[in-house]
């Protein structure tokens, strides 16, 4: 009898014991075992023949799900170092790493492929009967060549053309078994590559030169620098060796254009896998991929577990972007997981960034990744030149200066595109009373209420927590209630008022809500139904604007004096992204940033010598102050409905680390967002100049702290690597 130690979705730090009477199961095959009064599906991640519990009182596997492992023995490498890194449960890892679809139990045998074929009738039609359908007769001369799958048939020919030839009975459906053989490579063209220029060539055969070996490059070139150039054409090289490639972007990152560029190189299908898809879409793109029939798969933060039967190459485009790291449940960092993976599968690894993280540019710095610069943009676009615009003492309207209202009006004469940044949304921040200066405060959370004039409400931007805007102050009953600040929203309809001759539109994640929304957008300004582009983070992200001259980013003072460390790495990397933005075609662009501190050093220092001296100067401040990356944190949060409760618990955790060598504890301190959806938060920094020393403290005290009385009482994480104070 075996004795099988099965990975379940029980947040336990530990396997669970069952036996198993059969001869012999593998490691990362589903199991459905008896659990309480439940039934739970798990993984097999070890087999002994002994147990630390008493085997005849164990219960029995009750059924094998599959015939071979769902994980290769990589995957299951990764997820265990996930597990031991992180101090995150290992059913819980496991499930995080597999579809969902695969989590309920689904069969995870490739289905039998359904494709489009043309019928007797199909076959004898002429195709000029169809010259007033175009699309229809596109489609039905495709299918004279060949049959075509279902998905690809709908993305190309749309599903009305379809529908259409099925009514009269010209096309029928099939389904056909999956073929062992991959699928893509007889497909392979390379359509309209352009000529690499000297620096992308350089870093195009170093990557070239190490295809077959780990390496980790980071591919540092300003925006517009043609790094997504420098991919294509490594990718190229990978798919004629027959070797498959993952490609992870931002969260925000993934539109149909993006994969687009990709797939129009290459003339293959490429896997996405994005928020958007249903359970089977994503396992199919999953079995795809472990099976080789797809060679280019994309996909945001998750994708990084997508299981590639031919590895030949990863890339974390934009690895700067912090939708990287996961933040709940398993915290862990796909930038970093992708280095692991790189590694085990011995097969190089492409970071790219024109902002890379101070972790990043650390590493290449020192040596341990390859660094790849691009200095010129790509083309013949120049860099938009960047400048401050002092706002003391100007009046603004809308909070927008005159001069700058004037310089827009400037490039909008010329047929040019305008972009301004605010990082509200709503209409305004705050609602005041004018007689008595109460401000209207999310209860839950402790802070204001963000004015939403649209949606006729307040909503506190912290829980989602929503009420009608009030007609009357709630302290002195006054009707004069005026909203503080500016959000999105106003200055849309400011600017609409300002220049009713130019049509603005809004990105926001409250306008950009819904199905391809974000795309329809974005292809409209392209289009240049729209002059005034408005916005959030969002337009930061990688888009191409080429007709933008104008970038304007209207208030970004509060993250100057912000209490978290990384905030001004993280600010020098959104200047410098959207300051990317504009110019990107022939017209010449700039960049103005309006501010109270003119002077301030790092507007100064990123303004007149750019990203890389800014990150540069940064990571010497941090050595000096001693913080990632020359140290290692870990932060432990709590929430409670009592802020006693919290506290108690850090100070009882600070306790186990005081004595350890070479950890030091910072705490417990509140949070920065101290209350929130009516919980209290605190939390406890862990600190240590070696990463090991904190782990093995870390792993020695867990069991214990997980057994402290109030461990079961309050709402605790342990965040490893944090990027995230709040
Ligand atoms: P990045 O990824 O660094 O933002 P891209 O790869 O998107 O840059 O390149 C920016 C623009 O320059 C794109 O329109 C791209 O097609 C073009 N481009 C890139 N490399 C070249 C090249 N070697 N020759 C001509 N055009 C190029
Ligand atoms: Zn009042
Ligand atoms: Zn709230």
């Amino acid at each position: 009898m075996l004795i099988i130690r099965v990975a379940l979705p029980i947040p336990k730090r530990q396997l669970f014991d069952y036996r198993y009477d059969g001869k012999a199961l593998a490691i990362g095959v589903r199991v459905s075992v008896p659990f309480g009064p439940r039934k739970l599906l798990g993984v097999v991640w070890e087999t002994s023949d002994q147990s630390a519990w008493d085997i005849s009182k164990l219960k029995s596997i009750e059924a094998v799900l599959d015939d071979s492992p769902i994980f290769d023995p990589i995957l299951i490498k990764l997820c265990s170092w996930l597990a031991q890194y992180y101090k995150h449960p290992i059913g819980d890892v496991v499930q995080t790493a597999m579809p969902v679809a695969l989590r309920k139990g689904e069969s995870s045998q490739e289905k039998p492929i359904e494709f489009w074929t043309l019928s007797h009738q199909g076959q004898a039609t002429d195709l000029s009967s169809l010259s007033r359908a175009p699309k229809q007769r596109a489609l039905l001369e495709a299918l004279q060549k060949q049959d075509c799958l279902k998905s690809k048939a709908k993305s190309e020919f749309g599903a009305a053309a379809i529908k259409a030839l099925v009514e009269k009975a010209l096309v029928e459906s099939i389904s056909k078994q999956v073929s062992q053989e991959p699928t893509w490579q007889q497909d392979l063209v390379v359509q309209d590559k352009p000529k690499a220029n000297v620096e992308q060539a350089i870093a195009i055969s170093c990557i070239e030169a190490k295809l077959d070996q780990y390496g980790c490059f980071l591919l540092d070139g300003i925006t517009g620098s043609g790094k997504t150039e420098v991919y294509l054409q490594a990718i190229e090289q990978v798919l004629k060796q027959g070797k498959q490639v993952l490609i992870l972007v931002p969260e925000i990152g993934l539109t149909p254009q993006t994969v687009h560029r990709f797939k129009y190189r290459f003339g293959i299908e490429v896997g996405v896998l994005h928020s958007g898809l249903n359970n089977n879409e994503r396992l199919q793109v999953w079995q795809q991929s472990a099976s080789a029939k797809l060679g280019i798969i994309i996909g945001t933060r998750s994708a990084i577990f997508t299981p590639m039967l031919k590895p030949g190459l990863l890339i974390v485009d934009e690895e700067h972007d912090s939708s990287y790291k996961q933040q709940d449940g398993l915290r862990y960092h796909a930038r970093d997981l992708a280095v692991m993976r790189a590694h085990e599968e011995n097969i190089p690894l492409v970071l790219g960034s024109a902002t890379p993280a101070l972790e990043t540019l650390n590493n290449a710095l020192s040596g341990k990744y390859q660094h790849l610069k691009l200095h010129q943009r790509a083309g013949n676009a120049a860099l938009a030149t960047q400048h401050v615009f002092d706002i003391r003492q100007q009046p603004l309207k809308f909070g927008v200066a005159q001069g700058m209202l004037e310089r827009m009006s400037q490039h909008l004469q010329q047929d040019s595109q305008v972009m301004l940044f605010i990082n509200r949304r709503g209409y305004a921040p705050a609602l005041m009373c004018h007689q008595c200066g109460f401000v209207e405060h999310c209860k839950h959370c402790d802070k204001p209420y963000t004015v939403h004039k649209q949606l006729y409400k307040l909503q506190c931007h912290h829980c989602g927590s929503a009420k009608p805007i009030p007609k009357t102050c709630q302290q002195c009953h006054s009707h004069e209630l005026v909203s503080m600040g500016v959000g999105t929203e106003q200055l849309e309809q400011g600017l609409a008022e300002y220049f009713p001759q130019y049509s603005s539109i809004r990105i926001d994640s409250d306008s950009a809500r819904g199905k391809n929304k974000l795309d329809k957008m974005l292809n409209s300004i392209n289009n240049n139904e729209h002059q005034i582009l408005i916005g959030t983070q969002i337009l930061s992200k990688g888009h191409h604007f080429p007709n933008v001259t104008l970038v304007l980013i209207l208030d970004v003072d509060g993250a100057l004096f912000s209490a978290d460390y990384r905030a001004a790495e993280h600010l020098a990397q959104l200047i410098t992204q959207l300051a990317g933005r504009a110019g990107r075609a022939e017209k010449p662009g700039e960049m103005w940033l309006q501010t109270h501190d003119p002077g301030h050093p790092l507007l100064q220092d990123l303004i007149n010598n750019g990203y890389s001296h800014f990150a540069q100067y940064a990571l010497m401040e941090r050595q000096h102050a001693n913080l990632p990356p020359h140290s290692f944190q870990a932060l432990f949060k709590a929430q409670a409905l009592s802020a006693r409760d919290a506290f108690d618990f850090l100070q009882q955790i600070a306790q186990l680390f005081s004595h350890v060598d070479g950890v030091s504890c910072l705490g417990p301190i509140p949070a920065l967002m101290e209350k929130r959806q009516g919980h209290f938060r605190m939390q406890l920094l862990l600190q240590s100049s070696q990463r090991s020393r904190l782990q093995k403290a870390i792993a020695q005290q867990i069991q214990q702290i997980e057994s402290l009385q109030l461990a079961n009482k309050i709402r605790w994480s342990l965040d490893i690597d944090p990027q995230d104070f709040t």
